[in-house]
């Protein structure tokens, strides 16, 4: 009895302890960031947001963030140039030797070359890109009725995770917001950039055979569920 928990045990540890280098394609809202949160803690490898280094910039006012911001609220992609050097820094530190996830990055045919550099470069082999799946209708649903706390960064949903205290923070009693680029136009801008300049990436990547395909309009753990499942069986080396 004994014996068969610490072989299942010494199992979960050694697949946990992967190796994993992985990219989190799709539309924005299909939930990449949050499967990216639950994949980085089992594998424990470190999660890159693009998108959440530039929130961040922006908030501290830095000179990035003040670059960055324009583009952000307007839900137009930030200069390649800009992204690419925040990715590089990144890969390069000690914490990414046990693998990550780049979450929102690469969003057009540059970056993505850019990327194939860097990994070639440093002779780590990218194990696989996930492209989640969800209608349209469904995203402006999750984006539109989206809300986050200005202060403590918590997030919820009008519809599918309402605070309990209304308007207000249930962790820290702040007013909550919308994001600039949750707004009707900057989503549809945003939808539209996806269209023109991230999809081809799907057909990119599928070209490498690194690509596999989830639907992203499930539950969070029915997806999560299907995600690691797809890591677990479709590694490449
Ligand atoms: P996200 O939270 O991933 O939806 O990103 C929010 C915003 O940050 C995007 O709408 C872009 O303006 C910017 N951004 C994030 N990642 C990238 C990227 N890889 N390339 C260009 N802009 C990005």
């Amino acid at each position: 009895m004994k014996g068969s928990w610490v072989r299942a045990w010494l199992r979960y540890a050694g697949e946990a302890a992967k190796i994993m280098r992985l990219v989190f394609l799709g539309a924005p809202g299909v939930g990449k960031g949050t499967q990216a949160d639950k994949a980085a803690v089992h594998y424990r490898i470190r999660k890159i947001s693009t998108g959440d280094v530039l929130r961040e910039a922006v908030r501290n006012q830095s000179s990035l963030g003040r670059e960055a911001k324009e583009h952000m609220d307007q839900g137009r992609l930030v200069p390649d140039s800009v992204v690419i050097g925040l990715v590089q820094e990144r890969l390069a530190d000690p914490s990414c030797e046990n693998g990550f996830i780049l979450d929102g990055f690469p969003r057009t045919v540059p970056q993505a070359d850019a990327l194939g550099k860097v990994l070639v470069e440093r002779s780590l082999p990218l194990d696989r890109v996930i492209n989640f799946r969800v209608s349209r209708e469904e995203i402006v649903k999750r984006l539109s009725g989206r809300r986050s706390c200005p202060k403590c960064q918590a997030t919820y949903h009008l519809e599918f995770a309402p605070s309990k205290r209304g308007n207000l923070c249930e962790r820290c009693g702040e007013a909550l917001a919308q994001r600039s680029d949750d707004q009707r136009e900057a989503i549809e801008m945003r939808l539209r950039v996806y269209e023109e300049q991230t999809a081809p990436l799907i057909d990119f990547y599928e070209k490498r055979q690194v690509l596999s395909h989830l639907n992203g309009a499930e539950a969070v753990d029915t997806v999560y569920h299907n995600l690691l499942k797809a890591l677990e069986t479709s590694q490449t080396a």
